[in-house]
C-alpha cells in the first residue's frame, strides 16, 4: 500500500544542534545494525522506518556491513526508500560508515584510502542514493596514519558524496588529532560516534568534556546497552531477544553480569512511572553534550515506547542521587 507520511512527524521530537554546524539531529535516531539485514523481515523493517519517520525519527544509521549478510541493510534501506521515502529524501539524514571488516583481503577493513574511497562508493550504489548525509570512519586504525584517511574522506566530500564527516569509537587523542588534520583540510567533520548507556559511561572520562570543547556532536550508541536497560531481561531471557540470538555480541552471561543492577535502577523508573528504557533514555538526554542518542528496535512498538521517553525528561533531586549511587557501585 502507498506510504504518505503523517504531517504531524515534526510536533513531538526535539530537534538539537550538532556541534556547532548548521545541522539538528532529532533526539532520537535509529540504526539500522540489527533487525534490517537479508534474514530479517522486510515487512518489519519496512515498518520500524515508516514508523519511525512517522515520529519525527528522520536519521537513519548504517554500516557498510550491517546485515547480516554485510551490506543488506544497506539495501533494504534502498528498497524502502523506492518503495516509500524517495519523496522524503531531503528531510532524512541518512549516514553510513566504513571501518571494520567488509570484503575480503587487505583492501576491505581499516582505515586506507582504497578501502574508505570504494567503500562508500558501494554503499551508494547498495542505498540506491547519489550521496550520504554523513560518513563515518567506523573505528580508528592505528596502522594507517590519520592523514591517509582524513584526505580520503576529505575528497568524498569534495566528490558530493558525502555531506558530513563523523568519526566513531575514537578515543580523546585521537578524535584531537583528526579534528585538526580536518581543520587545514576545511572538512565539514561535525560529530564523534561512541557508545554510551547508564551501564557504560566511559566517554564521561574525557571525551564528551572533548567534544564540548571542539564544539563538535556526539551521537550515543547502544543506549539501552542492547536492551540491557528495558524490562526485557527482568525475569530471564526471552525467546527472540538480542541476548538470545547466538550471533549477536550481547549474551546471557552479560545480562546476569549487569542484573543487579538492572534490577535495582527498574525499581527507580516503576517509582517515575516509566519504563526503564525511557529513564535510561530521559538520563542521557539530560546531557546538553549528546546531540542524538541512536536507538535500534525490533518493532515499532518498542520505538512508540522509546518516544514517550519525551514526556517525563525531569529527575528529582533525590531520584539523582539514587541512580548515580547505582551507576558507582
Ligand atoms: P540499543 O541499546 O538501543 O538496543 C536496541 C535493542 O534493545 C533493540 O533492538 C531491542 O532488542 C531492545 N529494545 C529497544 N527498545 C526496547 C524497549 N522499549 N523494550 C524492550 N526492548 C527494547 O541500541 P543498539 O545496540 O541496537 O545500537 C543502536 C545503533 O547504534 C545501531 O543500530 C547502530 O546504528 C549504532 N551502533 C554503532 C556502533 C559503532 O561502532 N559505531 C556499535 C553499535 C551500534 P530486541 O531485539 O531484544 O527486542
Amino acid at each position: 500500500e502507498n506510504y504518505k507520511a503523517k504531517s504531524t512527524r515534526y510536533n513531538e521530537m526535539p530537534y538539537r544542534r550538532c556541534g556547532n554546524s548548521g545541522v539538528q539531529l532529532p533526539a532520537f535516531s535509529l540504526g539500522l545494525w540489527h533487525n534490517f539485514g537479508e534474514f530479517d523481515s522486510f515487512g518489519n523493517a519496512r515498518g520500524l522506518l515508516r514508523t519511525a519517520f512517522d515520529l519525527g525519527i528522520n536519521h537513519f544509521d548504517l554500516a557498510n556491513n550491517y546485515g547480516p549478510p554485510y551490506g543488506s541493510a544497506e539495501e533494504t534501506l534502498g528498497r524502502v526508500m523506492n518503495t516509500d521515502l524517495a519523496l522524503y529524501r531531503d528531510e532524512l539524514f541518512i549516514s553510513t560508515k566504513a571501518g571494520y571488516d567488509m570484503w575480503p583481503g587487505p583492501y576491505g577493513n581499516g582505515g586506507s584510502r582504497k578501502y574508505i574511497i570504494s567503500s562508500l562508493d558501494r554503499s551508494l550504489t547498495r542505498l540506491g542514493l547519489d550521496y550520504v548525509d554523513l560518513f563515518y570512519h567506523h573505528r580508528p586504525d592505528p596502522s594507517t596514519p590519520i592523514e591517509e584517511t582524513a584526505y580520503a574522506l576529505d575528497q568524498l566530500v569534495k566528490q558530493g558524496k558525502a555531506l558530513y564527516i563523523g568519526l566513531s569509537n575514537y578515543s580523546v587523542e585521537q578524535t584531537r588529532k583528526a579534528k585538526s588534520v580536518f581543520d587545514d583540510l576545511g572538512t565539514p567533520f561535525i560529530i564523534n560516534q561512541s557508545r554510551y548507556s547508564m551501564i557504560d559511561r566511559s566517554v564521561e572520562e574525557g571525551l564528551l568534556d572533548l567534544l564540548s570543547e571542539l564544539e563538535l556532536g556526539m551521537i550515543a550508541f547502544s543506549p539501552l546497552a542492547q536492551g540491557m536497560l528495558t524490562d526485557k531481561y527482568l525475569n530471564g531471557i526471552p525467546k527472540n531477544s538480542r541476548a538470545s540470538n547466538e550471533k549477536s555480541y550481547l549474551n546471557e552471561a552479560l545480562v546476569y553480569e549487569h542484573l543487579p543492577k538492572i534490577l535495582r535502577l527498574s525499581k527507580i523508573a516503576i517509582s517515575r512511572g516509566q519504563t526503564l528504557a525511557q529513564m535510561s533514555l530521559a538520563w542521557l538526554l539530560n546531557d546538553v553534550r549528546v546531540s542524538s542518542i541512536l536507538i535500534g528496535a525490533s518493532s515499532p512498538t518498542q520505538l512508540k515506547e522509546n518516544m514517550n521517553t519525551l514526556k517525563k525528561l525531569d529527575f528529582t533531586e533525590n531520584e539523582e542521587l539514587q541512580i548515580r549511587k547505582i551507576l558507582e557501585e
